[in-house]
């Protein structure tokens, strides 16, 4: 067989070809464009048309473009451990990309502590339809499927890498089909547990949430190594429990330091998406089911510039 005119020396995203073919000087491309948005498709034809064009046997190009395959538009939010409060900023984070205007889905495949069915109110079992499992809709815009959902409550989970792998696909395979984008809460940590589930699902971009401790940072840099040698895109670092809010007078104070979450983001050279205060109503209104992403005050305000920096960095790399 001839040797492919399209390989990742000449064409940095080969791995989107799926058939190639020249005959009389023209070859034909099948690729696949799943993932890409309209200004994202433009550039994938020219690069390929300009690379193919190069070879001399080439003198026309004709591109056959797929998205048969591609599944939601995921983002995943990720940590190096458990308790910085990955789950609950995931929560409001995608509470408050719906406010943003987008549709906006929740995958929670959080193995050892699966949290959103209480964070966002949706505790109710999905329905499957033709096997297909249809995410329950919550008070907040943001429709929901949760391993959590799918055991009884109370029982533990301690599943095992391809368990937790077979479970997860059955919740990013769920009917995410009017969805624009579905976050995706990870377990914490950087095991194989999470590589599997990263390698298998694929996100479009990564967000990873931190303390400022330096002993939390040192994790997140395990994270950031996790996504970078799954080549999926980090688009920031959110800094929680940054200062202490006074439940009284609201003042930020800063028991455990502040900031080095941001100055961590830039040796990472990965951008910072912003920070939250530890502060007990932020807390209380998770516990209860009601994430204040979702209200109105400083919390609503955060996540919304959080989600709005994490919109701009996503539409950056998928450009
Ligand atoms: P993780 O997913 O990283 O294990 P969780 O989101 O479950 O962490 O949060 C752990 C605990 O910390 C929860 O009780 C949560 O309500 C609390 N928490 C998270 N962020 C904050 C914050 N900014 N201020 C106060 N409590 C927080």
């Amino acid at each position: 067989m001839a040797e492919p005119i399209l390989t990742s020396a000449n064409f940095p995203q080969a791995e989107r070809l799926r058939s190639q073919r020249l005959a009389g000087g023209v070859l034909t491309v099948v690729a696949d464009v799943g993932g890409l948005n309209e200004a994202g498709r433009a550039a994938f034809e020219r690069d390929l048309r300009s690379a193919a064009l190069a070879h001399p046997e080439v003198r026309d190009v004709r591109v056959a473009m797929t998205a048969a395959k591609s599944g939601p538009l995921l983002v995943a939010v990720g940590s190096g451990k458990g308790g910085v409060g990955k789950s609950t900023v995931a929560a409001n984070l995608a509470v408050a990309l719906a406010r943003s205007g987008l549709k906006v889905g929740m995958i929670d495949a959080d193995i050892y502590g699966p949290s959103q069915p209480t964070l966002l109110g949706a505790p109710r079992r999905p329905e499957a339809i033709d096997k297909v499992l249809q995410p329950v809709a919550t008070p907040f815009g943001v429709s929901l499927l949760s391993l959590g959902q799918l055991v009884p409550a109370g029982q533990a989970l301690a599943w095992r890498g391809p368990m937790a792998s077979g479970a997860l696909t059955q919740l990013t395979e769920g009917n995410w089909a009017d969805r624009d984008l579905v976050v995706v809460d990870l377990p914490p940590g950087t095991g194989d547990v999470q590589l599997s589930l990263i390698q298998k699902s694929r996100p479009a971009g990564a967000v990873i949430v931190s303390t400022p401790q330096d002993l939390s940072l040192i994790d997140a840099e395990r994270a950031v190594d996790l996504f970078r040698r799954t080549d999926v895109p980090i688009l920031g670092l959110i800094e929680n429990m940054s200062g202490y809010q006074c439940p009284s007078c609201g003042t930020v104070s800063d028991p455990f330091g502040q900031g080095g979450a941001e100055a961590g983001a830039a040796r990472m050279h990965i951008p910072f998406l912003g920070r939250l205060p530890l502060s007990a109503s932020l807390r209380e209104a998770s516990d209860a089911g009601s994430p204040p992403a979702a209200g109105d005050g400083p919390a609503a305000e955060a996540f919304a510039a959080i989600a709005a920096a994490a919109r701009a960095q996503l539409e950056k790399i998928r450009g």
